[in-house]
Formats: C-alpha cells, structure tokens, sequence
C-alpha cells in the first residue's frame, strides 16, 4: 500500500502500510518497518533476522476529526552481528510511550496558545499525559539553553 501518508502526513519514511481501517472517528493505521530499515538496537548492524513481532499502538496527529492510531507490529530481531535478540527501536516513537513524536511536537504547537485541559479534550488524552509532554519539552528546552553558555 501506498506510504505516502506516512511520510508527507507524519514525517515518517521508514514504515510501510499493512491496512487502514476506519471505524466511527478512528483510523488504525496498521504499519512495520521495511525490511531495508531494520537494524540491530544494540549495535546497529542491518544483518538482523526477524523473530516474531509484539503489536503496538501509538496515538499520532488527528485527520479531520478522526482520532489516528499507528498500530505497529514492534519486531523482534536477532542480530548476527553481535548476537543480540532485541525489539527493534523505532523511528517515530520512544519506547515507553504510547504516542509518536509527531504528536508530541503538534500538542506543544497547541499548548502556545491552547490550556493542557483544552488540549487533552481536544486530542482524547490524559490531562497527565499532555503535562508530561510540556514538562519534557521544559526541560528540554533548558538544558539546550543552559548548554548554549
Ligand atoms: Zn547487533
């Protein structure tokens, strides 16, 4: 299927779309990385074999009023380089969290001139979550800042 969403919509390049189901406001957009962009976590070496895959979902940026997810399957890789069996780390996404880094970008656009309460609303998300993503970007931000001196 065509990838084009993914790259010009989203900023992703390394994925490849599954399927896209739509069902009353929500878009899945099932998607894996292509075969030419899995590498090792661990070392970097692109001569990784797939092991089996977690699936994966990750709220991204609305479409309309639709609420968009990436439902990824998450790989398994075992290296032959270095040997290690590892979940692949993906481009759009930190691991721990349950939303792309595109989204996170747009929410800290809307927090400019948006409350995080109108925002979280806005997006269906936790107020906490919202917080946190502001609270990085803070942080982030002052550490660029206190590192400029
Ligand atoms: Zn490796």
């Amino acid at each position: 299927m065509d990838d084009t969403i993914l790259r010009h919509g989203f900023g992703i390049k390394d994925q490849q779309i599954l399927k896209v189901k739509y069902d009353q406001g929500r878009i899945d957009i099932y998607v894996r990385t292509k075969d030419k962009s899995l590498k090792c976590s661990g070392c970097g070496s692109k001569e990784v074999l797939r092991k089996g895959y977690t699936e994966r979902s990750f709220l991204t940026n609305p479409i309309g009023l639709n609420a968009v997810h990436l439902v990824a399957q998450v790989q398994r890789l075992e290296c032959k380089a270095c040997g290690l069996v590892r979940q692949e780390r993906l481009s759009y996404a930190d691991p721990k969290k349950s939303y792309t880094h595109c989204l996170e970008k747009y929410i800290n656009d809307l927090l400019r001139s948006m409350t995080v309460t109108d925002v979280a609303a806005n997006l269906g998300m936790s107020w906490n979550t919202v917080k946190g993503i502001q609270t990085n970007v803070l942080k982030l931000n002052t550490t660029t800042r206190y590192n400029r001196r």
